[in-house]
């Protein structure tokens, strides 16, 4: 591997949206290249078709990390474990997949093959069999993952008590760093592990409008995210060389482009508002450039 490759650590957003079905922002997911170490973080709808936008097999990821199991951030597991499994471009997988994630993650990795096990029969005659299996592991807050200077670090977070157990994620890797927030309201435990981070990933809901005046609907979204002024304050304090908003969650008449106006109450710092595709690349710069920009 020559020395560029192993310089190169990369969070490409291949999802910036949340439950609502739209075409321009697929399901939270998150990919983060990491010198010969490539992981996905949440499978939420769509995260094939952007693996595949990349040009990146399936066959090339190292392991995927489940923030939570609210089904926005998952639903798109089976397409990348399955799909990735054939042995087209955009699939060649061999080797079985490693995930990580909270309480419930073995078994639903333990039930998936049996809901599936028509097809692993029958494709199994076609595809190493070794290349469709799962092995999964439970995370609590700590290192998960420590391997060819990769370092990932789960951390506990809070989106909507203990009902609901839910991880952000900090990569380190070449004395640089990025944290993935997962969904979460404001929470202490999130600053803490984010401090110093070069590039900071950031759940963000906002309301405008009919939205913002019901009283229950923010009660119930205070309670479970990130509102842009609060995130103002997360930023302010950990103070990343950059911030990202992802999953956007939307509700009223409140749009993308009025969440950085909405932060600046509380942040004066770099940030940009996610979009599917977005990468980033971390060094001694951290900058954000749009799919199909030039380096
Ligand atoms: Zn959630």
């Amino acid at each position: 591997m020559a020395q560029s490759d192993l310089d190169l650590f990369r969070v490409t957003l291949l999802g910036t949206g949340a439950p609502p079905p739209v075409i321009n922002r697929f399901g939270p997911s998150t990919l983060v290249e990491a010198g010969r170490e490539k992981f996905i973080f949440d499978a939420g709808r769509g995260a094939m078709q952007r693996l595949h936008q990349l040009g990146i097999p399936f066959a090339d990821i190292t392991g995927l990390f489940l923030t939570h199991h609210h089904s926005d951030h998952v639903v798109g597991f089976v397409d990348l474990w399955l799909t990735g499994w054939i042995g087209r471009p955009w699939g060649m997988r061999k080797t079985p997949l490693r995930v990580w994630g909270p309480d419930g993650t073995k078994q639903m990795m333990e039930h998936l093959p049996k809901a599936f096990h028509v097809d692993i029969r029958v494709r199994s005659r076609n595809y190493p069999p070794e290349g469709v299996k799962l092995e999964a592991d439970g995370v609590n807050e700590g290192m998960v993952y420590d391997r060819n200077g990769v370092r990932v670090t789960a951390f506990e977070v809070d989106h909507g008590g203990e009902d609901l157990p839910a991880f952000g994620y900090r990569i380190n890797y070449h004395g640089h760093s990025a944290v993935l927030s997962g969904d979460t309201t404001f929470n202490e435990n999130l600053i803490r592990h984010a401090t110093g981070a070069d590039l900071l990933v950031h759940e963000v809901t906002a309301a405008t409008g009919a939205a913002a005046e019901s009283k229950e609907q923010l009660k119930r979204i205070g309670s479970n995210h990130t509102t842009p002024d609060q995130a103002g304050i997360v930023f302010s304090r950990t103070r990343p060389k950059l911030a990202i908003y992802n999953h956007l969650l939307l509700f009223g008449s409140a749009k993308a482009d009025d969440l950085i106006p909405m932060t600046r109450k509380s942040y004066a710092g770099p940030l940009e508002v996610g979009e599917d595709l977005m990468r980033v690349d971390i060094g001694d710069e951290v900058v954000a450039r749009r799919f199909g920009s030039p380096e």
